[in-house]
Formats: structure tokens, sequence, C-alpha cells
């Protein structure tokens, strides 16, 4: 099964997952942490308001996350 980027629907690649490149993850977190938690003027208090759960959708990439620091 072919799954697809929710930024720019290009195939997702596996060390992204679920976007096709760190920048559409960038970009996803970005726009994720601006519209919801972010309020203008007052960005040193966003970093306690990420909940952590935030990133482990799927505890499987978890470990691919500290793989994808070293080249294939
Ligand atoms: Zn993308």
């Amino acid at each position: 099964m072919t799954a697809k980027c929710p930024i720019c629907s290009a195939p997702v690649v596996r060390e992204f997952k679920p976007f096709c490149s760190k920048r559409c993850a960038d970009r996803d977190l970005n726009r994720w942490l601006s519209g919801v938690y972010v309020v203008p003027g007052v960005d040193g208090e966003a970093a306690d308001q990420i909940p952590e759960d935030a990133f482990e959708d799927e505890g499987d990439d978890a470990s691919d996350a500290h793989a994808a620091r070293k080249p294939n």
C-alpha cells in the first residue's frame, strides 16, 4: 500500500513517515504548532505545551528516527 504525504501528496518516505521528506515534516509541525499552540508574542511558553504523545503516534518509528541519523 502506498501512503501519501499529507502536505504535498508525494509518496511517503519511510524515514520521514508519515511525510515524504523532512521539509514536509517540519512544515507540518510548524503549522501545527503555530496554529494550535503558539500564541503570538509568547513563544517562551510554546515548548511547554507540546504534548510528548504527539510524536508517538507510530511507536515503531521512534527507533527509525534514531537510525535516520546515519546514512544508509
Ligand atoms: Zn511532502
